[in-house]
């Protein structure tokens, strides 16, 4: 099978390298992919996987490369393209493509589609009100005593939510949004809700119109620096399984999510095939989803993807077949643990063009694969080229073992100004 695979983070590595173990596939594509893709080795034929200059938000040059290489299986990463239309741009095209449709990823391109179908089917979710004016937006805000989530309605790049403890900040953040408008049009309207506690948890579960299959829990850590301190970024590292929920609580949670969520998009005829990631927080008075994301997260798919004992490749196409109800997912018992090395500066300003050493040397390390996020080729060096360079994920027979093998192969790869967070999983260890 020829696959092309969209997309260029640590997300599309672990992708590319799990599909590449596949006995299916005869070539693979990545468009546009990074240094680390492009020297991974398909299992059947030990052809290189290729990587194409072709942005992940160019649709019509994407279009013309599946058709041109007459491509079996297109595999969308990020969520910019699924929020475009890629997915029923190609299936028009007869070309089979993996990801949900326009209509259904609007569950991650709008909020306040989101937040109005989980009050509409009964799914468990914060108090809420969505707003295009500032004014009733204050007036709601004022009756949670400003401590909420002031949430951009469309695609922000992971920066459209403003965690606010007052009213002070939430006015501003309102005026930031609505009257300012420095989110464009993504911000025409807003999400508020609620400040929950608790613990936060991702949840994915692979879906095919009909039936949704649960993944294992993972936890990711948002924030730059230890401790959860410093700015939101796209995630810093990650583990599963969590120890927060054990499988009766995690199937009940999952059955409290999923069933109302399944019966609303045959309701609604959303016909959803991919990966739904619910964002939740387990607070005192139960679960409550904070969000929905329409595609794998980034960096879960790395600890998923290292535990999954599937062929990918069967997975997806049952995925795009509606077909899912005969699959039985199969995980790994190990832990797999992603600690994330990003550029200094990151989630701000940084450089790129940084030499990194000491790629292999980590790769001989047992159990350990080092996933490329942002980087590419300079001549015969690997460089930095991107905010998160890579997700070092080790698996281990306990979190402790895998968060150590992790940090060992951390301490192998050097480029100048690598930061990472030393405290992926302490959370976990102490609990
Ligand atoms: P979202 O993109 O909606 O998941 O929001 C980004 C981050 O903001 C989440 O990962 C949470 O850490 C935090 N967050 C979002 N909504 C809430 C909420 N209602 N209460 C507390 N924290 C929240």
């Amino acid at each position: 099978m020829k696959i092309l695979v969209i997309g260029s983070g640590g997300r599309e590595h672990a992708l590319v390298w799990k599909l590449a173990h596949s006995p299916h596939v005869t070539q693979m594509w990545c468009a546009p992919g990074n240094a680390g893709i492009a020297q991974e080795r398909l299992a059947k034929n030990s052809s290189l996987v290729e990587c194409v200059n072709v942005s992940a938000a160019d649709l019509p040059k994407l279009l013309a490369f599946a058709l041109e290489k007459k491509i079996e299986l297109t595999v969308v990463g990020p969520d910019n393209p699924l929020a475009l239309g890629i997915v029923d741009l190609f299936q028009k095209n007869n070309l089979r493509i993996w990801g949900p449709n326009q209509k259904a990823a609007q569950f991650e391109s709008s909020k306040v589609f989101s937040q109005n179908f989980m009050e509409k089917y009964g799914i468990p979710t914060a108090r809420a009100g969505t707003f295009s004016g500032s004014a009733a937006a204050k007036k709601f805000a004022a009756e949670l005593n400003g401590k909420c989530a002031v949430k951009v309605d469309g695609l922000a790049l992971g920066k459209g939510v403003l965690i606010c403890a007052n009213e002070i900040e939430a006015n501003k953040a309102i005026d930031e949004i609505l009257v300012a408008k420095n989110f464009g049009a993504a911000g025409a309207n807003i999400v508020i809700q609620e400040f929950l506690e608790g613990v936060e948890i991702s949840l994915h579960a692979i879906c095919d119109g009909k039936t949704a299959k649960l993944f294992p829990t993972s936890q990711d850590h948002k924030r730059a620096l230890d401790g959860d301190k410093g700015l939101n970024t796209g995630g810093m590292g990650t583990y599963s399984p969590t120890p927060f929920l054990n499988d009766a609580e995690l199937k009940k949670i999952g059955e409290t999510i999923l069933s109302p969520w399944l019966f609303g998009c045959a309701e609604e005829k959303i016909n959803f095939c991919g990966i739904l990631y619910p964002g939740i927080m387990l607070t005192k008075s139960g679960v409550k989803v904070l969000e929905f994301n329409a595609r794998f997260g980034d960096p879960e798919t790395q600890v998923y993807l290292t535990r999954l004992e599937n062929d990918l490749v069967e997975l997806l196409d049952a995925s795009v077949n509606g077909a899912l109800d005969k699959i039985e997912l199969k995980w790994k018992p190990e832990v797999s643990v992603c600690v994330v090395m990003a550029s200094s500066g990151y989630p701000g300003n940084y450089e790129k063009g940084k030499i990194i050493r000491g790629l292999d040397d980590a790769a001989k390390l047992p159990d350990v694969k080092v996933f490329h996020a942002g980087t590419a080729k300079n001549g015969n060096e690997i460089v930095t080229n991107g905010g998160r360079v890579l997700g070092v994920t080790a698996l281990g027979k306990d979190l402790k073992t895998a968060q150590t093998a992790a940090y060992a192969a951390v301490e192998k790869i050097y480029f100048a100004g690598a930061q990472f967070r030393r405290d992926i999983a302490a959370k976990a260890l102490k609990y």
